[in-house]
């Protein structure tokens, strides 16, 4: 198959001045050689936003939810090619790569619903005082390799519905889904509006310091998200940083083992475990501890690895080597510092693949419970009760998300009011839509992106106060 393969800047499909090569992680080999932006050409991605944004402020909100729908209705026209790239690129299931095509319209969809209407709050014999919002300008995308359409795509839609021009940068070994999604882009929108530069992880610190650039919504490691803030302190930006996590899953003694398990184990290995959202750290009661993990154990040995084009696989490689790599090194501190109940190879052949891999009997202060592992090498620790398993959740410098899992309701409830966390769930884990606010709790993230309160990030306040 072909893939898309060029930049989009000021309204055309150009060539990179470097190239990045794209490998396939089934197999390791290349699958693309497509364009990689140079500082040049990412200095002019940003000169066109500049240049195109107050002619598409000046557009409206109207005239730009219909441009957004038409764009909706052109990715859908595309779901299949964009599927079939993801599979190749990203290497995760057909069945996972549709749910996020399906996700990446639906963003597009639902921003183009909503509006941020200017709400009076005083209008009275003294003056009238409006709040409303405007634009913030230029907004630059910053998205990792784990969902390489989605994310982007939940940074571009509700940026562009507020008045800003954008430039997306993708992650270097997952380019061509975002290179796919500008070139949809590229007949719909105004020249400017949309720019898409790849690089080989060197343009960053450029693009997020550029003094024309307002915002910067960054989606990635908690390392990065640091450098990013310091860079753009310069110019005070605004910023959105979506960042690491180590979410904990506590599960109370009075659940049903086998149901929970089944669960759990989907929300563990999602995308390899290769999903911020993921379950990284399971917290299990005593008395069904053993049981728990033969449960899980038995679900690993079941799951079938192997290429995500492959109807019947569950769980596709590592997205890169060096994600191989860290994952070879997660089964290492697992071996050290506690049992490996199921997985623990690497499969033989081409290809990143890594067994799902269940380690029992570890306990905090390893680094497999500590750190967010993002990959498919899951701890299981033992509790001795819930308020036990929240403190040991609640010890992280991490708070993306965590979960309670009890057949008391009021219990799990009352224990998850307490779980610092953006996002914590009841009786399941990693449910999302763009309706839904995620924000970062500690060094999760800062912002909020989704639903109606991340649409206002991409704006700035604006009160207008007229005295009579
Ligand atoms: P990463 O931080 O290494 O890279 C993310 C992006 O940042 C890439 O596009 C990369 O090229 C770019 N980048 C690298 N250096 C930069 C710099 N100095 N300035 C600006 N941009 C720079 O992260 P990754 O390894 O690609 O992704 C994995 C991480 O992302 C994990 O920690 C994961 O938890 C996190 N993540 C978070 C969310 C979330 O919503 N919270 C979602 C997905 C992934």
């Amino acid at each position: 198959m072909s893939f898309a393969d060029k930049l989009l800047i000021n309204g055309q499909l150009v060539a990179g001045d470097r190239t990045i090569e794209v490998l396939d992680p089934a197999t390791g080999e290349a699958i693309a050689v497509v364009a990689c932006a140079s500082e040049s050409q990412a200095q002019a991605a940003v000169a066109a936003a500049k240049s195109a944004q107050p002619a598409w402020e000046a557009l409206g909100w109207e005239a730009r939810m219909a441009l957004l729908l038409i764009y909706a209705d052109a990715i859908r026209e595309r779901a299949q090619e964009l599927t079939e790239v993801m599979v190749r690129e990203q290497g995760k299931p057909l069945a996972e790569a549709q749910g996020e095509v399906y996700y990446t319209e639906a963003f597009v969809r639902y921003f183009a619903s909503l509006n941020l209407p200017i709400s009076t709050i005083q209008d009275d014999a003294s003056g009238k005082i409006e709040v409303g919002h405007s634009a913030l300008g230029v907004v630059v995308g910053i998205s990792p390799w784990n969902f390489p359409a989605l994310v982007p795509i939940a940074k571009l839609a509700p940026a562009l519905l507020c008045g800003n021009t954008v430039v997306l940068k993708p992650a270097p070994t997952t380019p061509i889904c975002t290179l796919l999604l500008a070139e949809i882009a590229q007949p719909i929108f105004p020249a400017g509006v949309v720019n898409v530069v790849t690089d080989q992880n060197d343009l960053g610190t450029f693009l997020t310091g550029h003094p024309d650039v307002a915002k910067v919504t960054f989606t990635g490691s908690t390392a990065t998200g640091r450098k990013i803030m310091a860079n753009g302190a310069a110019t005070l930006k605004r910023l959105t940083l979506e960042l690491g996590g180590n979410d904990a899953a506590v599960i109370l003694s009075d659940v049903n083992v086998v149901a929970t398990a089944k669960k759990v184990f989907d929300a563990s290995f999602y995308n390899a475990g290769q999903a911020c959202l993921a379950i990284k750290r399971v917290y299990v009661e005593d008395s069904i501890y053993d049981a728990f993990c033969d449960a899980m154990a038995l679900l690993a040995e079941n799951a079938v690895v192997g290429r995500g084009l492959e109807m019947s696989t569950q769980i596709g490689p590592m997205q890169n080597p060096a994600q191989f790599e860290k994952a070879q090194y997660f089964i290492e501190v697992a071996k050290r510092d506690g049992n490996i109940i199921a997985g623990g190879t690497i499969s033989e052949g081409p290809g990143y693949f890594v067994k799902p891999t269940i380690v029992r009997d570890i306990t905090d202060g390893s680094e497999l419970v500590d750190h967010e592992q993002f990959s498919p090498v899951l701890p299981i620790v033992r509790i001795v009760d819930a308020e036990d398993g929240l403190a040991r959740a609640n010890r992280s410098p991490y708070g993306l998300g965590g979960s309670v899992w009890s057949a008391d309701a009021g219990r799990a409830r009352a224990l998850a009011a307490r779980m610092q966390a953006g996002t914590v769930w009841i009786n399941q884990h990693l449910k999302f839509g763009p309706h839904i606010p995620f924000a970062g709790a500690k060094q999760s993230g800062i912002g909020v992106e989704w639903a109606d309160l991340g649409l206002a990030e991409f704006t700035q306040l604006k009160v207008i106060n007229e005295g009579y």
